[in-house]
């Protein structure tokens, strides 16, 4: 199937009279006959539910399609977009391992990685996603157990060298994990590129209709464990907690991954998005394909708008062909990259904020990449504690407006423009 068939199709065929959405399974627990049937299941002896904060029907169908949308081996969903990426890396990496990860990350990822995982013994070396090879190739150490970054990072825009990281990473022998969140794999395939495992805030254009925070994780099934087996011992070693069953040759190359981040992640700390909100999501990606084209129509117009407009001072988008980061692009992804947009005003931070004020389409809201279209000024909201020096050294520039474009007539979104920038 190709993806606008799998973003409806994917996932779950209903049988003769069943219900032909995938049915939400509302349900924490599952009855068996035996305790001997059950047993196997805590074994991991047979496939099967038993309780809903490790896994659950309806989220295991809606990842299946997520899988199939990536080219993947084995998906799962999260609460969260944080618990995706904090257990892609976590399900890899503990106390005494070292991760390498893109500097240019969404901000949530980067307090994960560089505040809270540390403080869980893992250490973290931020590299610029254009940095030399001396300077990537220096970032590893022989601890590390993967490499992190982001297809179009979240504010900054920058678009990731997937196939130039990946090569890297794997001279290491450690997997790349990419954050695919704004590309979707509508636009981007990671897996195309070299990537290993995929993470995503499925809260963005996924669900894509402001109404279910939620994450997935995606395993390609290309990276061999065991080939290097001393370096993932969680993969290529037995789990005590599971009698002694070694993930990576009970499930294989493509099962490992996923099955590990399940049994014990997802059973340890409790991070599974709840079956109605795997229906919402479900609801969004039927749509996805449609919407994503649209969302790259729409902000492509608005960038070219506002490019050509005289009381802007700059915009930041991919898609404009004078872009830093066009040409990559257009490598990764042909047929568009998002619908998200950054710009300044020549009237700075204050001229940014009235401007916002005067939107009337344009909602004011800490979200992005979503059916409606939305506004944020970082630097009065989520990096209002940062000073100006602050801001510009990461890259958040004090008069920056973030525009995530909607799927609204691009007509009235144009106006809404032009009447807050008159
Ligand atoms: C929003 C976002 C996240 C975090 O996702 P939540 O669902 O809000 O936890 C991670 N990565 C990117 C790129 C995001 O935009």
């Amino acid at each position: 199937m190709r993806k606008e068939t799998q973003c409806i199709q994917a996932g779950y065929t209903p049988g003769n009279g069943d219900p032909r959405m995938i049915p939400i399974i509302q349900s924490t627990t599952f009855k068996y006959d035996t305790c001997e049937d059950m047993g196997k299941l805590f074994d991991l002896e047979t496939s099967g539910y038993f309780y809903t904060r490790l896994q659950n029907p309806t989220n295991d169908m809606v990842a299946a399609k997520i899988a199939a949308l990536e080219g993947g081996s084995a998906a799962m969903l999260t609460s969260s977009g944080q618990a995706a990426s904090f257990f892609s890396v976590f399900n890899l990496a503990g106390a005494g391992d070292h991760v390498v990860a893109s500097s240019a990350i969404y901000g949530g990822t980067y307090n994960l990685f560089h505040v809270t995982m540390r403080r869980m013994g893992i250490d973290f070396t931020f590299v610029h996603p254009d940095c030399s090879d001396e300077e990537l190739e220096a970032a590893f150490r022989p601890n590390t157990k993967a490499v992190f970054g982001e297809t179009i990072a979240n504010p900054a825009l920058i678009v990731f060298d997937i196939e130039r990281f990946a090569k890297a990473a794997h001279a290491h022998g450690v997997p790349l994990i990419i954050d695919n969140t704004f590309a979707t794999p509508i636009n981007c395939r990671p897996f195309e590129w070299g990537a290993d495992i995929v993470v995503h805030s499925t809260t963005k254009y996924m669900d894509g209709h402001d109404s279910a925070v939620g994450g997935a994780i995606v395993d390609s099934g290309n990276f061999d464990w065991m080939a290097h087996a001393e370096k993932f011992p969680g993969l290529t070693t037995p789990d005590e907690s599971y009698h002694g069953v070694t993930y990576a040759e009970k499930f294989g190359q493509g099962g490992a991954y996923i099955t590990k981040a399940t049994a014990q992640l997802m059973r340890d700390l409790g991070s599974i998005q709840a079956p109605m909100n795997a229906f919402i999501l479900n609801l969004g990606l039927e749509s996805l394909a449609v919407r994503v084209k649209r969302h790259c129509e729409n902000a492509q117009k608005v960038a070219e708008y506002l490019e050509k407009h005289e009381k802007v001072a700059w915009v930041n988008y991919p898609g404009l062909p004078g872009n830093q980061y066009y040409d990559r692009a257009k490598k990764y992804m042909p047929d568009g990259t998002c619908g998200v947009i950054s710009f300044g005003l020549k009237t700075g931070r204050e001229g940014a904020q009235d401007f916002m004020t005067r939107l009337k389409l344009g909602m004011i809201a800490t979200h992005v990449a979503d059916a409606h279209t939305c506004v944020l000024h970082p630097a009065s909201t989520t990096h209002r504690q940062l000073s100006d020096e602050e801001l510009r050294a990461g890259g958040v520039l004090p008069e920056m407006i973030r525009f995530s474009v909607g799927i609204e007539n691009i007509d009235d979104i144009l106006e809404d423009l032009e009447q807050a920038l008159a």
